[in-house]
């Protein structure tokens, strides 16, 4: 009698196929077979198995790790806060969903705060990712959700740091997957850790999940052994204003369609398919020694496809360097509230850039509130400025009640004094986080417990607050998020003071690479003496 060695089949199936009623040639008094030796005999193998036993399960680790790390803001970040779902009953990507993939949840972590992050405080949130890493394993791959501007005291470019770590921990053969913002200052280095590096592609950003999507799909066709991803990374010396490469206008959206080009057609004189291109614009108000621009390319199966493509988009960036400039309009803070108050639009928005809170900025800043209230504006709205201690006391105060506030600066001292100004309490928004309305004078104000961007409309509904009905609309961002672009009749960045100035040329920076453009006007680069494969970074 045949026997059918079936170890796999009955470890992975047995109750399936008990339950798709299937009839075993012999009964099972026992578990692992009639001699406890996963061997049964009688039986034959079917033409077609169930895809739930052809398809091996996976297991991929899944954690996120990432900041945007503003080292101008006047505080250090010391804390963290982390989450690890318990379990995954869906699978983490859509494009998993029936491949056999199974996402093992590891601990995330996120600086709870925007300033440089305290060494030994990073130190415990990388161990912290790492330790449930090593909890996970054995696992047939890694998937990390990252930022790339992230920066600690001592450690430098963390998530760089924590991926190679991880490689450590997973050998030379495991798959490492990770995701990035296209605002990560990426060191060359990363390359020798992570296999499928993907970044975003759209500032504004609009493709968070589909930049996952495209990392996943990597990974999986990788598992499955159909690519061999190989990433090379290029950094460029040009250290630039998120706002003037954005893919809403241009040098920059003819960029980005270059390398969306080169996914689809790959690089002239290389076979290999370019699996993901991403121009990365940096974060310029990280001072490190990776700030700036780079390109991360990965490639199937050939590392020298992988640099040819970043040194043939490295070298499109560094012509267009000139031409990058500010894809919104622009003004000084008196002139924009001019333009505003003047325009024939029913409602200008404008950004407080300098304190642009999605730059990690305190968000404190009452610098444009007190301009408004000082010109006597009627018909405008500051969305948002953190200071506990005030709102706490509007709270105290009730609605439709009076009293004398100190109204921000409570972090960020460097640039004026807290507005003092008799306020009227208009509206509590009392769900997490906690703000109030108030009316100074005809301009109001929502001051909140926390540091808060208003990127869309619907942030407005609790506060009571109609937008489009008032003439001047002020929030703490650089360029307006798509969120309020889509309401906006019109909005002007204001080049405000603070730790996110736009001015990036006046901010004092002592870790930067140089030479570096604009900084030094004539700083030279050859994208063509780029690392070669061997080169140790
Ligand atoms: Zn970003």
């Amino acid at each position: 009698m045949k026997k059918t060695n079936l170890s796999r089949a009955v470890m992975m199936g047995y109750v399936i196929l008990i339950s798709a009623g299937w009839v075993l040639a012999q009964d099972w008094p026992q578990w692992r077979g009639p001699n406890r030796d996963w061997k049964v005999s009688g039986f034959t193998a079917p033409q077609k198995w169930p895809k739930e036993l052809t398809q091996p399960t996976k297991r991929v680790f899944v954690a996120a790790f990432s900041h945007e790390t503003n080292t101008f803001h006047p505080l250090k970040t010391t804390k963290f806060n982390y989450y690890q779902p318990k379990t995954t009953d869906r699978p983490y990507l859509s494009i998993w969903k029936d491949t056999g993939l199974v996402a093992v949840p590891g601990v995330s972590a996120h600086p709870a705060g925007g300033g440089t992050i305290d060494g030994p405080a990073c130190r415990e949130a990388m161990d912290r990712v790492l330790n449930s890493l090593r909890t996970a394993m054995p696992v047939d791959a890694v998937f990390l959700r990252l930022h790339g501007a992230m920066y600690a005291e001592g450690i430098g470019p963390a998530e760089t740091v924590l991926v190679g770590e991880v490689r450590s921990i997973v050998g030379p053969k495991i798959p490492i997957a990770c995701t990035f913002d296209l605002h990560g200052n990426i060191p060359a280095r990363l390359a020798q850790f992570g296999d499928i590096l993907v970044g975003l592609k759209t500032a504004p950003h609009r493709d968070s999940l589909q930049t996952a999507e495209l990392a996943g799909r990597i990974l999986l066709d990788t598992l499955l052994g159909k690519v061999h991803p190989m990433s090379y990374v290029l950094p460029i010396p040009v250290i630039l204003q998120g706002e003037k490469a954005m893919t809403t206008s241009e040098p920059f959206r003819s960029l980005v369609e270059e390398a969306r080009r080169m996914e689809h057609e790959g690089v002239p004189g290389h076979e290999a398919r370019i699996l993901a291109a991403t121009l990365f614009v940096g974060c310029a108000w990280t001072d490190s020694p990776d700030t700036g621009m780079s390109v991360m390319v990965t490639a199937d199966g050939s590392r020298s496809a992988a640099r040819a493509a970043a040194v043939h988009l490295a070298r499109r960036v560094w012509e267009a360097r000139r031409q990058f400039s500010f894809g919104c309009e622009t003004a000084e803070l008196e002139e924009g509230v001019t333009r505003a108050l003047e325009a024939k639009e029913s409602t200008v928005f404008l950004t407080d850039s300098g304190d642009n809170v999605t730059a990690s900025t305190p968000g404190d800043l009452p610098i444009v509130l007190r301009h408004l209230v000082e010109r006597k504006v009627k018909s405008a709205v500051v969305a948002g400025i953190y200071d506990k201690a005030a709102t706490t006391q509007c709270f105290e105060a009730g609605e439709g009640n009076k009293l004398r506030l100190s109204i921000g600066a409570t972090v960020e001292k460097r640039f004026g004094p807290p507005l003092e100004a008799e306020v009227e309490v208009l509206r509590l928004v009392k769900r997490y986080p906690r703000m109030v309305i108030v009316r100074i004078s005809d301009v109001e104000a929502i001051l909140a417990e926390q540091p808060v961007a208003f990127t869309n409309a619907g942030q407005f509904g609790p506060c009571g607050i109609d937008p489009l009905s008032r003439k001047i609309v002020v929030v703490k961002e650089g360029y307006l998020f798509p969120g309020l672009t889509r309401i906006a009749p019109r909005y002007i960045m204001l080049l405000t003071p603070g730790s996110g100035d736009m001015r990036i040329e006046s901010l004092t920076y002592v870790r930067r690479r140089k030479p570096a453009f604009p900084f030094e006007a004539d700083a030279t680069f050859d994208p063509d003496a780029a690392p070669d494969l061997e080169t140790k970074l």
